[in-house]
């Protein structure tokens, strides 16, 4: 393409991102690589440093996000990677409604002294700034999951890093298409990779992207040495489903707002909390009991934890022990996909209870 070319738009790059350079008979993606070990002298050298297949899918997603990408086996060792920036016994401001996972891996930190979390309702942005004096890192997560709270980045890194502290973003929920963390100066962005990017429910994996070389390079060497690699088959249809992200998530949004409107609307739902984009809808209704009724009534929806896929899932999240007791007993999480959207309302309105 010619130099003076415009940038090409989001949803082009989602296609083209990371492919190989065309030649005759070359495959038109990155084919599966299978080695553990690569002829010496090169850039690869062994399977835990590098993965062709690994390199295609970091490509893509370093430049959806604006920075170098590092895949990890999974969101959580993405997520790990990153508290791992952390100083003995530095502090980490943390939303308070941050993931399950990652509450549990900062208060085990926290128990045998390695990180002090200060908690904090991330909607409260003057807070979450006073809290980063003397913190080594804030940790951000918008929306957060499954309170769907949004969190002010650009002021949240501006007053973060006037006191010398990183800024790390979990961006599953909105995706690169929907928020990009690193053009609002944040440090490093973190994803669930197993959600919506690679969006068929069949894999997991994470990454983490950031803009500066030091922290790539710091990221890089505690996945090598820590060795939660990402398998090279993972990998590749990872990539294959990022190509479709913008489709499949346009359409999942714009269906997700056609059905919360009907939920606004519909005398059993106590509540509905939606930030304004994005495909994940919480509803509160009057109890657990209520709330379990509809998990266990849907036919076509589905009843499962995770989200992001092309299939329409739900869950009470306070059925797991370790969700926040400020979630409501009766907030069901609907991860809406790629369904008609009649068919998925249908289905919620005969499992729903009448008020
Ligand atoms: C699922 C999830 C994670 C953890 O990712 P895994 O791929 O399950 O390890 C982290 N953050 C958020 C917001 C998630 O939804």
């Amino acid at each position: 393409m010619a130099e003076s070319a415009r940038p090409l738009h989001f949803t082009t790059r989602a296609v083209t991102a990371g492919r190989p350079a065309a030649a005759p008979d070359a495959p038109l993606n990155t084919p599966v690589v299978l080695a553990s070990t690569y002829g010496s002298f090169g850039e690869l050298e062994y399977g835990r440093y590098a993965n062709p297949s690994w390199s295609a899918f970091e490509t893509a997603l370093g430049d959806l996000e604006g920075g170098t990408c590092i895949a990890f086996a999974s969101g959580m060792a993405a997520v790990s990677a990153v508290l791992d920036l952390v100083p003995t016994a530095g502090t980490v401001v943390a939303p308070r409604h941050s993931y399950t996972g990652t509450v549990a891996r900062l208060r085990e930190l926290e128990a045998r002294g390695a990180v002090r979390p200060v908690w904090v309702d991330l909607t409260d942005t003057a807070a979450v700034v006073a809290a980063a004096r003397g913190a080594s890192m804030v940790w951000l997560e918008s929306p957060t999951n499954p309170a769907l709270e949004l969190a002010d980045i650009a002021a949240i890194v501006h007053g973060a890093h006037a006191v010398d502290a990183l800024v790390a973003v979990d961006n599953t929920f909105a995706t690169p298409l929907l928020q990009r963390p690193l053009e609002h100066g944040a440090d490093l962005v973190v994803h669930s990779v197993t959600k919506y990017l690679a969006g068929h429910s069949d894999l997991l994996m994470g990454a983490v992207v950031t803009g500066d070389a030091d922290l790539a390079a710091r990221i890089t060497g505690t996945r090598t040495l820590g060795g939660a690699v990402p398998s090279a088959f993972e990998a590749f249809l990872a990539l294959r489903g990022m190509r479709t992200l913008p489709v499949r998530l346009e359409r999942a949004q714009a269906t997700a707002q056609r059905l919360l409107r009907r939920l606004e609307g519909h005398g059993g739902v106590a509540e509905t909390r939606y930030p304004g984009f994005g495909a994940i809808v919480s509803i509160v209704l009057a109890d657990a009991e209520a709330a379990d009724a509809l998990v266990h009534g849907v036919r076509l929806w589905r009843a499962a934890t995770s989200l992001g896929g092309v299939e329409s899932t739900l869950e009470r999240r306070r059925r797991w022990a370790g969700e926040a007791p400020t979630i409501p007993e009766g907030l069901v999480r609907l991860s809406v996909g790629l369904e008609d959207p009649d068919d998925l309302w249908d289905d919620l309105q005969q499992a729903l209870p009448t008020r």
